[in-house]
């Protein structure tokens, strides 16, 4: 039976998840990004999509994206796991175990963290209009045709260059420093002594305090919810500040996926206009809405997610793609019509993401991609998704203000999705040479391959046969070739230009060829270029040794655990040995950090069973580890204690092969990339791993 955390996990990607908070950087087969846990200059966090965890080679901090959301957010695993699921459309039905206190503390955060973000708004607000450092701010504000009436509808503000002065105001108006934190206000001053000398941050100002500024020198766009309510800030530069844009980071109100800035104000046009826009940027809808256009929203971050669509269905099925047509822009807008196609269009359906293509049973690519894609077809609705077509090289809010003629017109004529694609697709190509005819037939063939409809998908057969002069009947000989054979992944991902930024779906064809456990090898050489693992025998074989080590690793979790349980005695045994960031698994992890802080509190034997103590999802665990110890037959005494060292010892021990596996990985990325700085840092890394690993094999001879 699959878990709970299991089916969260396949429908979560961690690169996804932690690029909301983390600017990640595609790095070989890993991402790297500025560790958002302690301060520094150069990265040294680490995503791995394959194993689809994180680790920071700088304070050492890692796990999976459980571990993430939880230190990031600073929230218990139980919230964790709401949140999460919830994310994943998955129902938990621990909601019953959580008792009323509970849920009124956890509504007593959320009011508190509204309350911070009104008055954070009113200080910025108060900023932008009257102080003296805010005067590049204005004039930024003025030359983008920014309106004083909108700087006020839309509560603009600024965030001034000093560490910490919205945090020093907001502790002077009683609100404590965890709670900057956590409502993504500030970043705690913690961890620069860990990182080896990082030292300090540049901007922070000399006071005391452990806390400083998460905006600085920013103009700021206040986030509010469909209520009107502050959820988050947008941040954008002045100078040469980076990132350019910066977002509150992921809190308990703010959802970065989901939330669309001014749909607030914009709701009641949207019904009114039949209509909603989407645009890029914040400046656009604002100045959108300024000149009338006022069924207007942009979409944070960089893709417009299902979340979106689904907020957006419940008010109109008519939806516009403004995006900007530069180049950033057409990926953008590509990656917008993927998912419009994916939720919207009844019409217009990706083919069902039936495992073709890939090896079937693999663990992975069941759980994340067939039901998603049935999902998708259950969803279909009456929709009209279409682009908005705007002169090359010029933002909606030039265009608004420069010729709103144009602009209306725009609004009024929009083209349909397979149209635009028709355009976008071919713009580059010369059609009358045979190379630019193939071209754009392979490029435009899986398009046309989405289309469910069969006359629409003739029609549009049709149109390409006319576009490059060739016969209809070789063309729908090759669609024929394209719905058969290609697997959706694959069409998704030749969507998007192979330099450009990455895309969700590029990620997730990737992650075919290896699994998850492909990180966690102890016995292998660390995962050789994925060219040399084209046999597919060889490559079974390898999967089968990786899921062993894997499950091996999974299966000693619940036995210590078991044991634990059993004795709970045990645990100062075995903590010096390890500790719960050492567990693979996101439920054994969570129970070890539990059993220690129960037993911990109190050491007579307990008036409750444990299983009070944990969310439900969590009890499926505790059966399996108790009866992994039942299994074996009883110890006692010295026995039991040298028994649960032996296994905490062989935990560890499996940790620090994945590291090593981990560095060699990324030493020989760095080796390609000639850098050596990162090598030698690796190369560090890994002799300190090697000593931890001689000690934990030694004193593994002692007490075996
Ligand atoms: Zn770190």
């Amino acid at each position: 039976m699959v878990s709970i955390i299991d089916t969260i996990k396949a429908k979560i990607d961690v690169v996804e998840e932690i690029g909301l908070v983390v600017a990640l950087q595609k790095s070989g087969r890993s991402f790297k990004g500025l560790c958002p846990f302690h301060n520094e200059r150069t990265p040294s966090f680490h995503v791995f999509a394959e194993s689809q965890t994180w680790h920071c080679f700088g304070c050492n901090e890692g796990g999976d994206v459980f571990t993430f959301v939880q230190k990031q957010q600073g929230l218990e695993f139980r919230d964790t796991l709401a949140y999460l699921a919830e994310k994943a459309g998955v129902s938990i039905e621990d909601n019953g175990s959580r008792n009323p206190e509970e849920e009124r503390e956890a509504s007593a955060i959320r009011e508190r963290l509204r309350k911070l973000n009104e008055d954070a708004l009113l200080w910025f607000h108060q900023m932008l209009l009257r102080s003296k450092d805010a005067a590049e701010a204005r004039a930024y504000i003025q030359s983008r045709g920014i309106s004083s009436d909108s700087i006020i509808a839309f509560g603009l503000g600024y965030a001034p260059i000093h560490g910490n002065a919205l945090s020093s105001f907001l502790l002077g108006r009683g609100y404590a420093e965890h709670e900057l934190v956590r409502g993504g206000l500030a970043r705690a001053r913690e961890g620069a002594g860990n990182t080896g000398g990082a030292g300090s941050v540049e901007g922070i100002g000399e006071t005391s305090g452990g806390v400083f500024d998460y905006f600085r020198q920013r103009i700021i766009f206040p986030i509010r919810d469909t209520r009107g309510r502050v959820i988050g800030f947008g941040g954008r530069a002045l100078g040469d500040g980076q990132p350019k844009y910066l977002n509150s980071p992921q809190t308990v109100l703010f959802e970065k996926n989901s939330v669309l800035y001014a749909l607030d104000m914009a709701k009641d046009a949207i019904k009114l206009a039949k209509q909603v826009i989407i645009v890029e940027g914040y400046v656009d809808a604002i100045i959108a809405h300024q000149y009338g256009t006022r069924q207007t929203v942009a979409c944070i971050g960089s893709a417009i997610t299902e979340k979106h669509i689904q907020q957006l269905k419940k008010l109109t099925k008519r939806v516009t793609l403004a995006l900007d047509p530069d180049a950033a822009g057409a990926t953008a807008t590509e990656h917008g019509i993927q998912e419009a196609l994916k939720t919207f269009d009844r019409s217009v359906v990706p083919v069902p993401l039936v495992a073709d293509g890939h090896r079937p049973g693999t663990r992975k690519e069941g759980k994340r991609n067939v039901p998603r894609g049935m999902i998708r077809l259950e969803e279909q609705v009456d929709a009209e998704i279409n682009v908005l077509q705007l002169p090359p090289g010029q933002d909606p809010d030039e265009v608004i203000r420069q010729d709103f003629s144009l602009w209306s017109y725009a609004v009024a004529h929009p083209v349909t999705l397979v149209d635009y694609y028709f355009v976008a697709k071919t713009a580059n190509l010369n059609l009358r040479q045979p190379a630019g005819k193939t071209e754009a037939a392979r490029r435009l063939l899986p398009v046309i391959a989405m289309i469910s409809d069969r006359v629409k998908r003739d029609a549009y057969i049709r149109k390409l046969a006319g576009l490059i002069a060739v016969d209809e009947r070789s063309l729908h000989d090759e669609l024929r070739r394209v719905l058969r054979k290609q697997p959706h992944t694959s069409v998704t991902a030749a969507f998007s230009d192979p330099g450009g930024p990455r895309s969700i779906q590029e990620t997730t064809a990737q992650q075919h060829p290896i699994t998850k456990e492909a990180m966690q090898d102890d016995e292998i050489e660390p995962a050789a270029p994925a060219k040399e693992r084209s046999s597919k025998e060889g490559q079974e074989q390898r999967n089968y040794v990786l899921d062993r080590n894997w499950q091996s690793r999974l299966q000693w979790e619940d036995y210590l655990i078991g044991l634990l349980l059993q004795n709970p005695g045990l645990g100062q045994h075995v903590c010096g040995i390890i500790n719960d960031g050492d567990f693979a698994g996101t439920d054994t992890r969570e129970l070890y950090r539990i059993l220690n802080s129960v037993y911990q509190r109190d050491s007579s034997p307990l008036h409750q069973s444990f299983e009070q103590y944990v969310p439900s999802a969590l009890l499926e665990t505790i059966a399996r580890a108790r009866k992994s110890v039942e299994s074996k037959s009883p110890l006692s005494g010295t026995g039991l204690i040298k028994d649960a060292k032996q296994c905490a010892s062989r935990l560890k021990r499996m940790r620090l092969l994945q590291s090593n596996t981990e560095l060699r990985y990324l030493m020989s990325e760095a080796n390609e990339a000639g850098d050596v700085e990162s090598m030698q840092q690796f190369q560090q890394q890994l002799l300190a791993i090697h000593r931890q690993l001689r000690t934990i094999d030694s004193a593994m001879h002692l007490h075996g």
